[in-house]
């Protein structure tokens, strides 16, 4: 299949109640595991690369590999890049054949957010791709960007329908508790946000900073309406694990680098089946 936008893949979360996965990627493994998850559950899936994921394999490489898993997948495939702050990066990876790009803007200003949201949503129009941005900080560490947690702001709900409607995106990300990489200590959502943002617009929700968040709790704000998931951290400790694993279990002349790296694939789908089902997606592609 061809890749898909957001705006596609994300149509019917909101009717039929359920949300769809987007897993970040470093490289051909994690990536085919994703896909080989994916149709596993039967379901959509968003495989996201990060600025940095993209500086380290190529911008116009990632979008190569996705476009070639994504050829003999039958369930539907979304390339997004994740967490880009860069514009001129963003639209060369539009460019490149992304399906989906994010803008996240999240540390300016307002009105500044809401300007350059716009201009990378403006640009993408002319392609197939869609635009998710950020209002409200989500803290931890992703790839280049550190919010610390205390300084990590929530979203207003008030600022949400002018810049839904002013900036033209296809799906928003909000700041309600969620933050990047492992929780220190137990997570605590603001349901009561998320709600008072979805009564608000009808712009698709996305929950950052998946690892680690009961899943009782992501399934709640599905059946509330949220749209997307992302989980990273997750499948970046699955990938570097079982690489040491291997490590530590194949014989010292062992020499074949594929012996190391298959088993990430499998690590990795397990991981992304498993949360495609959960949060209702799996049977919808
Ligand atoms: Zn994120």
């Amino acid at each position: 299949m061809e890749l898909v936008t957001l705006q596609e893949i994300l149509a019917n979360t909101k009717k039929e109640h359920y949300a769809v996965g987007a897993f970040n990627f470093n490289g051909y493994e994690d990536a085919a595991g994703i896909a080989q998850g994916a149709a596993a559950a039967r379901s959509p899936v968003i495989l996201m690369a990060s600025q940095g994921a993209c500086q380290y394999i190529g911008l116009y490489e990632t979008a190569g590999l996705i476009k070639g898993i994504a050829k003999k997948l039958s369930v539907p495939i979304c390339l997004h890049l994740d967490h880009a702050t860069d514009l001129d990066f963003i639209r060369e990876a539009v460019r490149a054949g992304f399906s989906s790009v994010m803008i996240d803007a999240s540390a300016k200003p307002y009105e500044e957010n809401i300007h350059d949201s716009k201009t990378i949503a403006t640009f993408a129009k002319d392609y197939h791709c869609s635009v998710e941005a950020e209002l409200g900080k989500v803290g931890g560490k992703e790839d280049n960007i550190v919010v610390e947690d205390r300084t990590a702001s929530f979203t207003d709900p008030a600022q949400v329908p002018r810049f839904v409607e002013e900036t033209g995106i296809d799906a928003l990300a909000i700041a309600f508790g969620s933050v990047h990489g492992f929780y220190k200590s137990e997570p605590k959502l603001d349901f009561d946000r998320l709600a008072a943002v979805l009564k608000l617009t009808a712009c698709p929700i996305v929950l950052h900073g998946g690892t680690g968040i009961p899943i009782a709790d992501i399934q709640k704000c599905i059946s509330m309406g949220l749209a997307k998931v992302n989980v990273g951290t997750e499948l970046k400790a699955a990938f570097s694990n079982t690489i040491r694993k291997m490590c530590a279990e194949l014989p010292k002349d062992e020499f074949d680098p594929r012996k190391f790296l298959k088993p990430v694939k499998a690590a990795c789908a397990a991981i992304v089946q498993e949360k495609l089902e959960a949060f209702g997606s799996a049977g919808k592609a």
